[in-house]
């Protein structure tokens, strides 16, 4: 992709709009390379870093719109959290470079650490190497996922970042929340060797080298993180509170047919239903998101992979997808059955109806999905633990429980999996509308729960009382909410 059009073509050492050197590269996506630049005369410079990263979007005129939009929106984010605790990326500087492929935007940030996805691989010693696994990550099944506590400390972030993308005066939606695009904020300290630059590929992270201290969980309140990435944002359908606000009132727009096809949003594994359907995005659509993330976070599995022909991980076409290319249904159609399989109810009749592409994948009449394959019905906490339906059965058999005695459930799963699973059933709904907001969440039992390993005291889950407004208090009809 470095050519006409595609990314820009970096050396290690080029110096970029006449102050920043390219010292290593630190990550690249699918609209972008991003380096780590060292600040060439940091006493005029106006930021306190000596190190920043720098995003060089592609050349094409749709990227560099959207890296326009980028930054518009950046300066909102970065200019409304002066004190820096929303847990948001900052933008500190934009310029554009010309080079063989065209010409490009170029976004300045504070430099971060590794993105969640490189901590998940971190903590999967049965994973690929770094190289392989950005190809493979999704389709190479993992076994471990992170430590609780610090799954937890990096949900809590998540949903303060959300909280306040969602609030006025920002009122974005993500669209793209992953574990590549949020970022750890540990201090990087590089160790820089004249001859090759950056000695190593990977980065030194100052006295918690990653690499090294992962099983000392005494350190595990240094992990703080950013969302980034708001190359795919876009702003509330509903301005301000309306979006936020439940009531039978509020979501108009919600339940409206988009009039032309609305733009694809999310990536495959995190997309919500009603992105699928084609409805008008909400808050909730990256709430969603974020359930799937929570759920990849703790049991290193991917929640939702569809198989099927159609579009699936265009940026990570890592081989399988063209493997399905004979099959009679879409990803879209299997990926409606997985989630079906999960909440084991059909889509409600008014989210059907809001949905552009919905009568393509419903028969309208008797409301069925036209194709796909038999998916068994799962249980959630089952999907938790990892079990198959026969080692259930087997605990089942093994601690004696009577499965129709009304705590069945309370005897088979640990509490902390059942407030787990409860956790991610209140992300996980058909409906926007019947998902919590990002600042419900912070009030979970499951987010609280600590163990006495762990001292939970890393955060205070107060609310500031300056910026951003909190949210309305939900009615209490949210269970009757006619669908
Ligand atoms: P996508 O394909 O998700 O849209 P993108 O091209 O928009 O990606 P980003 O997600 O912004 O690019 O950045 C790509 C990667 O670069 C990130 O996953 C991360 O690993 C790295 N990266 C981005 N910003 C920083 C930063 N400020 N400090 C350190 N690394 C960063
Ligand atoms: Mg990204
Ligand atoms: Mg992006």
């Amino acid at each position: 992709d470095y050519r006409n059009g595609g990314y820009h073509e970096v050396f290690i050492g080029d110096v970029l709009n006449q102050q920043y050197k390219v010292c290593h590269k630190l990550g690249w996506g699918h609209f972008s390379t991003v380096w780590l630049c060292e600040i060439l005369d940091s006493r005029r410079s106006p930021f306190p870093n000596k190190f920043v990263a720098i995003k060089i979007v592609r050349s094409q005129p749709n990227y560099t719109k959207a890296a326009k939009e980028e930054i518009s929106m950046l300066k909102t984010i970065t200019e409304c959290d002066k004190e820096n605790s929303n847990h948001v990326s900052h933008l500190l500087d934009f310029f554009s470079v010309t080079g063989r492929n065209g010409t490009h935007h170029c976004l300045v940030f504070e430099t971060l650490g590794l993105n969640i996805l490189n901590l998940l691989r971190l903590y999967d010693p049965t994973s690929l190497p770094q190289e392989t696994f950005s190809v493979m990550y999704r389709t190479f099944p993992r076994i471990y996922g992170v430590p609780q506590p610090i799954v937890k400390l990096i949900c809590i972030q998540t949903l303060r970042a959300l909280h306040y993308l969602h609030s006025p005066p920002i009122s974005l939606i993500h669209t793209d929340l992953k574990p590549e695009n949020i970022l750890l904020e540990w201090p990087v300290v590089f160790c820089i060797d004249d001859r090759q630059g950056i000695k190593n590929a990977d980065a030194f992270f100052g006295d918690c080298n990653p690499d090294h201290d992962i099983h000392r969980h005494s350190k595990f309140k240094k992990y703080r993180i950013k969302l980034s990435d708001f190359g795919n944002s876009i702003h509330s359908p509903e301005s301000g509170m309306a979006v936020l606000e439940k009531g039978p009132h509020a979501h108009s727009l919600l339940f409206q047919k988009p009039p032309y096809p609305p733009h694809r949003i999310q990536t495959r594994q995190y997309r919500a239903p009603e992105s699928i359907l084609g409805c008008t995005p909400s808050p909730g659509t990256d709430l969603w998101s974020f359930g799937c993330m929570a759920f990849e976070l703790v049991t290193g599995r991917v929640l939702f992979n569809p198989r099927g022909k159609g579009e699936g991980d265009l940026e990570w076409n890592d081989g399988y997808d063209d493997q399905d290319d004979n099959s009679a249904y879409d990803r879209d159609d299997d990926h409606l059955t997985l989630v079906k399989a999960i909440l084991h109810t059909d889509p409600p009749e008014k989210l059907l109806n809001a949905g552009f592409w919905s009568e393509d994948l419903f028969d309208i009449f008797t409301r069925q999905q036209r194709r796909g394959i038999k998916r068994k019905e799962r249980e959630l906490a089952d999907l938790i633990m990892g079990w198959t339906k026969v080692e259930k059965e087997l605990i089942i058999q093994q601690k004696q429980i009577d499965i129709n005695q009304p705590n069945a459930r309370e005897l088979i799963y640990p509490t902390p999996v059942l407030q787990f699973e409860a956790f991610l059933l209140k992300c996980l709904t058909w409906s926007p509308v019947d998902r919590y907001s990002a600042f419900e969440l912070l009030n979970d039992d499951w987010l609280k729960l600590t163990t006495d390993d762990y001292e939970f005291d890393g955060l205070n889950l107060i609310q500031s009382t300056t910026n951003p407004p909190s949210p309305p208090k939900r009615p209490k009809h949210r269970y009757q909410s006619g669908f």
